[in-house]
């Protein structure tokens, strides 16, 4: 059977609860394409206490997107048969407190889509109901608003909403593919937040002698602030100059 997927607005209600209690429990953490936002990977590093570099290269796979021509980080799920989550284990999610938007945000999905003349974002939301899922089962009512609330996923949500605002450039300036170096470049900016912090050619790349970035000493930023300037810096640098610049 396939998932249905209905419309849902903030204030509708719906009716969900997951816990080690569910027969399906764990289900939903295999045969997935489980892909990662920046803010996702960093949020999982500092989590795991581990470097960007190592946390890429032990949990995730990469790829180009399709469309975008931009990097696309997944998790690198198991080889067996059950294509499990490397992070799930018999107990739950074993990095709950950092699991992804996407984890957080199920069994809803968000997509926004932006007003072309105020430049504001509008908030969509869908139910998804998957055969196995039987969280529905029995559930208690919520809204939609109260799930977001009790998921902690407004920061998740506001560093993803700055992300797909760089694809739109990405894919107003530059459609089409990135070239390797680019693309290569993308992918440390936003994904490998830790080699963008302490490599010179980004440390000392031009757009840290911008106004607006100087402030900014990368080795006592924040990461999240980092993130914010790393994005900063793939616009600036790579998106919206002509490719002879980069
Ligand atoms: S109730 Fe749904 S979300 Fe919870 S473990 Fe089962 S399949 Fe996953
Ligand atoms: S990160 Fe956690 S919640 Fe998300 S698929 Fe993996 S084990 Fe499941």
């Amino acid at each position: 059977m396939q998932p249905t997927v209905s419309s849902l607005e903030k204030h509708q209600t719906f009716r969900f609860t997951c816990s080690p209690d569910v027969t399906c429990f764990n289900a939903c953490c295999r045969n997935l394409n489980q892909a990662l936002t920046p803010y996702d990977v960093l949020c999982l590093k500092q989590f795991l206490e581990m470097s960007s570099g190592d946390f890429l290269n032990r949990y995730t796979e990469e790829s180009t997107g399709p469309g975008t021509g931009l990097p696309v980080v997944s998790l690198r799920f198991s080889d067996a048969d059950d294509l499990a989550c490397p992070f799930v284990t018999d107990a739950g999610c074993r990095v709950y407190p950092a699991r992804p938007a996407s984890c957080r945000t199920y069994p809803l999905a968000r997509g926004v889509s932006r007003d072309r003349k105020t430049g504001r974002l509008t908030e969509h939301w869908a139910l998804i109901r998957e055969p196995h899922c039987l969280g529905f089962t029995n559930g208690q009512r919520q809204a939609v608003d109260e799930w977001v609330d009790s998921q902690q996923i407004a920061t998740h949500n506001h560093m993803n909403d700055k992300m797909l605002e760089l694809i739109s450039l990405k894919n107003r300036f530059r459609p089409g593919p990135l070239r390797p170096s680019e693309r290569k470049r993308v992918y440390t900016a936003l994904y490998d937040l830790d080699t963008f912090r302490n490599d010179p050619y980004y440390r000392d790349s031009n757009v840290a002698t911008t106004a607006d970035i100087q402030p900014l000493d990368r080795s006592r930023t924040g990461d999240l602030d980092l993130l914010i300037v790393a994005m900063d810096w793939v616009r600036k640098n790579l998106l919206i100059v002509s490719p002879e610049k980069a």
